[in-house]
């Protein structure tokens, strides 16, 4: 749960004013494939995903729109760049949030017509900052990108759509750099209460990426700043799923699903517990019950040092022991370990 911010409403779920955090993705198959993105939107909505955007880069795209919200139940966010008829097609469509924003669509006009469609249908806008984006003018004012530049760039697009009668608002202010959108979430959260979407954009391939992400992402949610995020990945966003699930899990606020605790290995370990920890992950990945695992390297300090856990394992030379709650179970050869550990599980 977040700190206090608005509560806005997307589709069928809120957003901000301590409700959960919600995970987000985007879907990546070219715009002009119906099918493959209904596809992948299955896939995401099946994996846990919470909110789906879809960008509309075309008026022909709109399309997109009523084929997902026919195929799954999340909703469905259009990102829109400048175009304000897209904008107004996609709301006419159906769409539950659009990505836009106000101030690169041009003319009070056409900002008005795209927040009277909004009121009109309570669809809320985001407005999406990133450091590759933020104004001349304010690049000048701070002799280059900062993060309180990256607030100012998301306050004067907030005070356009607020000169509209329009605060069913949601802001992000992305960076590649941690520290960067670290620094502009902090400031932002002091002086905004709109609900903030983080992210680590263009964050890189899966390790990098869900490192930068964890750092910034779950940094700022330790903090209680945040309400809604996606881990950009370069890969396929059901990866961005499950690492935004993991972030969520690692500062507490998601519980459910198997915690593997693992020792790193030292000069005691005499099995090999690396590849059996991995094992164990794995055969569990999908496994919904809400215990601790642990696979320690050594039979001496192993139930010790993995007191808090459910059910483990504790190395020995060529054996192992299988303990719960701490307790000594039984004792089992290396060979036989994983079959084991999994037995006793699924029996729990
Ligand atoms: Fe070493 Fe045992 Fe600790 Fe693993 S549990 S790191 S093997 S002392």
């Amino acid at each position: 749960m977040a700190s206090y911010t608005k509560k806005v409403k997307i589709g069928n779920i809120y957003i901000g004013g301590g409700s959960d955090i919600a995970i987000q993705s985007m879907l990546n198959v070219p715009a002009c494939d119906i099918a493959g993105n209904v596809k992948q939107a299955k896939e995401l909505e099946k994996a846990g995903c919470e909110i789906i955007r879809t960008a509309v880069p075309d008026l022909e795209s709109v399309r997109l729109i009523d084929a997902l919200k026919n195929a799954v139940n999340v909703p469905i966010v259009a990102d829109i760049h400048f175009d304000y008829k897209i904008a107004i097609e996609c709301a006419h469509a159906g769409v539950d949030k659009i990505r836009i924003n106000p101030g690169n669509i041009g003319d009070e006009q056409k900002v008005k017509q795209v927040t009277d469609i909004c009121k009109l249908k309570q669809i809320p806008i985001r407005i999406g900052v990133n450091s590759g984006s933020v104004e001349k003018r304010i690049l000048e004012k701070y002799d280059g990108i900062c993060a309180e530049g990256l607030v100012e760039s998301a306050l004067d697009h907030v005070k356009i759509l607020e000169k509209h009668d329009f605060y069913d608002t949601v802001i992000s202010m992305k960076a590649s750099n941690v520290k960067l959108m670290y620094d502009a979430y902090t400031i932002a959260s002091q002086k905004l209460d709109y609900p903030l979407h983080l992210g680590v954009t263009e964050a890189g391939t899966k390790y990098k990426g869900i490192i930068k992400s964890a750092a910034g992402i779950g940094g700022l949610l330790l903090n209680d700043i945040g309400d809604t995020i996606r881990v950009s990945l370069t890969d396929n966003p059901i990866e961005e799923i499950k690492a935004a699930k993991d972030i969520l899990k690692a500062v507490g606020l998601k519980t459910g699903g198997v915690n593997i605790v693992s020792c790193p290995t030292c000069g005691r370990t005499k099995i090999d517990l690396i590849t059996l920890a991995n094992k164990v992950e794995k055969a569990l990945e999908n496994c919904e019950k809400d215990i601790t695992v642990a696979v320690m390297g050594c039979v001496v300090n192993g139930p010790g040092e993995a007191k808090e856990a459910d059910i483990g394992i504790a190395g020995g030379d060529g054996c192992a022991v299988i303990f719960k709650k701490g307790q000594i179970l039984k004792k089992v050869s290396e060979k036989e370990v994983f079959n084991e550990l999994i037995k006793e599980i699924e029996g729990m």
